[in-house]
């Protein structure tokens, strides 16, 4: 379709700022850099009908690590860059109930658990054989004897640097050990249970839409359907190719396309790595409330009123989930709805239905960091969540921001 030059002088007329992708990453950095400078006249291109990547297709936690995750963390990149990491998830968590009423995007703070299978004994290898699939990695199961003092530890080194709520001017703790609920709880085959008490849950395509209509309640112009095709970066800024006719010219130009980064641009450190999820109908006196971890937060499960969301298990099948499509596979289905029988629901429950199953593509890398950089003159990109936007999302706009001004 040939535009119009009406068209041409206001949808497609020269912008401050383009953003490929209207995920939390694009989101949240036009919804910063308009509220910074109202005057900024700033596009975001989409290519989906409605984002079509992870940000409105995840679980739905606001979490910022479990106890096994950050301590494998420290052991892959040391202290300092986990709680680099964690600071970032803790302030973009903050910063989301800054700007939105918990009402709003479904908000409850109900906490989160982390279970753990036991150690590693003769016994729990021949029980996670026999489970195949509960977890995949052996060598990955958790020593619980470590759990007390690696609560203690992740306190001490957490509280002070998150700067999380004190209570007679000493730091509450923020995980605990919550063994003693595992019965309440209804869980088969866990021996141990820690709590952390600052983690939430929400409705991500809920926060997705309060983005969108505070951003374009400020000018933001949001084109959906519309793809990136190619760019070229020159002296003045940036010209864009889309999969429609009109070519768009821009001043500075953001990509923020996570999972799906290396198609734009091949030579970043970037993988899709697919997450996988299922929903169960009503289940009759569902007994938890809140969001649970599993094997360093390979697999996730939270309630959704009376009904389980479950999720996770890329470990069982690492190198057929790192792809682009959003189907799921009948392989990390089956290993999660084993999980659901073997480890959640109480011993003898009935199996309810799954009445839907989706996915959504993450960013990975070789590092769990994610990449805010210049390309080239007057071209940036936000890309790489590592599984951690719904948190990271509002403190890498921030960043991505202060990299372009600079
Ligand atoms: C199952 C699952 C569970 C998760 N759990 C958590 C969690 O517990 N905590 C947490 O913090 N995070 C979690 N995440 C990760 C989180 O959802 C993502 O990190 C976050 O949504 C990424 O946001 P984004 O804006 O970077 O990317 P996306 O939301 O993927 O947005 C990128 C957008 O770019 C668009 N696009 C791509 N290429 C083009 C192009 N060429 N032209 C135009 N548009 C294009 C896509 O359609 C997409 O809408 C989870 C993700 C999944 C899938």
């Amino acid at each position: 379709m040939a535009i119009s030059v009406w068209e041409q002088s206001t949808y497609f007329a020269p912008k401050d700022l383009v953003i490929v992708g209207c995920g939390f990453v694009g989101l949240w950095t036009a919804y910063e850099a308009i509220h910074q400078n109202p005057k900024l006249n700033i596009t975001i291109l989409e290519r989906g009908t409605i984002p079509s990547g992870a940000s409105t297709r995840n679980a739905g936690f606001s979490c910022f690590g479990s106890v096994s995750e950050l301590i494998s963390d420290i052991q892959l990149m040391g202290e300092a860059a986990m709680l680099e990491t964690v600071k970032m998830r803790y302030d973009g968590l903050q910063r989301i109930q800054e700007v939105f009423k918990a009402k709003e995007i479904d908000y409850n703070q109900w906490g989160g658990y982390e279970l753990f299978e036991g150690k590693k004994t003769s016994k729990n290898k021949k029980a996670s054989k026999a489970n195949k699939g509960v977890s995949s990695d052996e060598s990955g199961l958790y020593d619980i004897s470590k759990l007390e003092s690696d609560i203690a530890y992740l306190n001490k080194i957490l509280a002070p640097a998150l700067k999380t709520p004190k209570k007679n001017g000493k730091y509450l703790p923020i995980y605990t050990n919550a063994s003693k609920d595992i019965k309440k709880l209804g869980f088969q085959g866990i021996e141990a249970l820690a709590f952390n008490q600052l983690e939430g849950q929400l409705n991500s395509a809920k926060l997705v839409l309060a983005l969108q209509k505070a951003v374009q309640a400020k000018g933001v112009q949001i084109l959906f359907n519309t793809e990136v095709k190619k760019f070229k970066s020159h002296k003045k800024g940036v010209t864009i190719t889309t999969n429609l006719e009109a070519v768009l010219e821009t001043k500075q130009f953001l990509v923020c396309t996570n999972g799906f980064a290396k198609q734009l641009i091949p030579s970043l450190d970037v993988v899709p790595a697919r997450g996988q999820v299922f929903v169960t109908e009503p289940i009759k006196n569902l007994k938890f409330k809140g969001c649970f971890h599993f094997d360093e937060g390979y697999y996730y499960f939270r309630n959704l009123g009376n009904r389980l969301l479950l999720g996770g298990a890329r470990n069982a099948d690492f190198k057929n989930e790192k792809t682009y499509s959003l189907e799921t596979s009948a392989t990390i289905q089956k290993v999660l709805e084993d999980f659901m029988m073997q480890r959640i629901l109480p011993k003898g429950s009935k199996k309810p239905k799954i009445e839907l199953r989706w996915s959504g593509t993450m960013g990975m890398g070789s590092i769990k960091k994610p990449i805010i950089e210049q390309l080239q003159p007057n071209v940036y990109c936000a890309v790489r969540m590592s599984g951690m936007g719904v948190a990271i999302a509002p403190i890498v706009a921030k960043k991505a921001l202060k990299l372009m001004k600079g």
